[in-house]
């Protein structure tokens, strides 16, 4: 196993995320059987990072995590679990919350704890004096029952900036999604800058961007064919091994030949050649299906309703690759007047974009695709609801 050095630490450079273990579809239950079997498999070969959240598996991942590393030595592994301020029903004990995590997760500490999903609209919540999140997990830390804090981040760049440069010496790390699809689509080349600039370490999600990098259309595959014979994971990973200030991969394992082929990957230190490097982004480029924006931002000053074009394109790119929650949380954190149905089809940006982009048409696409994607409310409706629960709030 390779490992990263963080604050003195040596974490594996692949992390056990907890989000995926096989479940039976009726009762929901999960095969604990085979998280144990994974796990020892895992731990054998030196994966030390186990990464749970709140409500992974409708809140029976903690669970399911803590028995599978009941029988190691608790000093012998570092735990990540996840404060769920993006699904609250409104304020709620925040401690409680939190110590229900530790039961669950049968610790009295968390090595890693992360404010879980900031985007333009959860930040409203982490943020707010009336929920206190923020100030009450300091005091975790205070305590000692958080070990290092940090977020796990799905807004853009520049709110990404302003949190840091907010709550400089707060966080140590921070937990974004990337790789080489990500890398543009998603600007994580740039988080990653702007997190190595903080000093802060960078953690990485959906490395294979939910298992689609993980098996490739017949053709990108055979594009990987002249180089060494390996499953289309393992070059997604090594892509990753290629950033030093990447200390900890999360891969969400369900299957034991899925661990056993990142443990393979994982044994040495491997990262891409550049030529294997420009071949997975010749790949990314023919899996993306947005507009090529630039962000040059030429078309913004003239734009009369003061829309943040590129941000919303952002949000169109996100949306053309697969529809899912996480562009429509960016949009709904927008005011009413910022949002893509605001825009009066004036064309003054489609004449200053260099790049040719119909803005004014993609915009009202992508009014329809918001209207019609599904809508983190509805999410978090139910999830607030099993919080309430299981807080005893009725
Ligand atoms: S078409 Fe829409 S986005 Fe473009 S300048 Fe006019 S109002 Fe702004
Ligand atoms: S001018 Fe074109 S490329 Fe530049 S930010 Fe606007 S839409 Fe993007």
């Amino acid at each position: 196993m390779i490992y990263s050095d963080f604050q003195g630490m040596k974490l594996s450079r692949l992390g056990f995320g907890c989000m995926r273990f096989a479940s039976d579809p009726e009762t929901g239950e999960i095969d604990q059987e085979k998280v144990n079997k994974m796990f020892d498999l895992a731990i054998q070969a030196g994966v030390n990072y186990f990464d749970t959240a709140y409500p992974y598996l409708n809140g029976k991942s903690e669970l399911a995590m803590a028995e599978a590393l009941k029988k190691y030595p608790r000093e012998s592994y570092y735990i990540a679990d996840k404060f769920p301020g993006h699904s609250l029903p409104g304020p709620v004990d925040n401690i409680a919350l939190f110590n229900r995590s530790l039961e669950k997760c049968n610790t009295d500490y968390f090595d890693f704890y992360l404010l879980h999903n900031i985007t333009e609209w959860s930040i409203k919540i982490y943020e707010s004096s009336e929920y206190h999140i923020i100030d009450d997990m300091i005091k975790m830390k205070e305590e000692g029952k958080i070990r290092h804090f940090g977020f796990s981040f799905h807004g853009g760049t520049k709110l990404l900036e302003d949190v840091l440069t907010r709550y400089e010496g707060v966080f140590e790390f921070v937990q974004i999604q990337c790789n080489y699809l990500d890398w543009t689509l998603q600007d994580a080349k740039k988080k990653y800058d702007i997190i190595t600039k903080h000093g802060l370490g960078v953690w990485v999600m959906e490395p294979c961007r939910g298992g689609k990098l993980a098996k490739l259309s017949e053709a990108n595959h055979a594009k990987l064919a002249q180089y060494p014979e390996a499953s289309d994971a393992s070059y997604a990973f090594r892509f990753l091994q290629g950033f030093e200030n990447i200390k900890v991969v999360l891969s969400g394992m369900n299957e034991v030949e899925q661990v056993e082929d990142n443990l393979r990957t994982f044994e040495k230190y491997n990262p891409l050649t550049d030529e294997e490097k420009n071949t997975l982004f010749d790949i990314a480029e023919g899996m993306k299906a947005g507009v090529p924006c630039t962000a040059c931002r030429y078309c913004c000053a003239g734009c009369p309703m003061g829309l943040d074009i590129p941000y919303l394109l952002e949000c169109y790119n996100d949306y053309k690759y697969a529809v899912s929650i996480t562009p429509g949380m960016r949009i709904d954190g927008l005011d009413e007047d910022k949002k893509p149905a605001a825009c009066i089809q004036c064309g003054q940006c489609a004449h200053a974009c260099p790049q040719g982009i119909k803005v004014p048409e993609i915009l009202d696409e992508l009014a329809r695709m918001y209207a019609d994607a599904p809508k983190w409310a509805v999410t978090a409706k139910s999830r607030g609801e099993a919080i309430r629960k299981d807080l005893n709030m009725e």
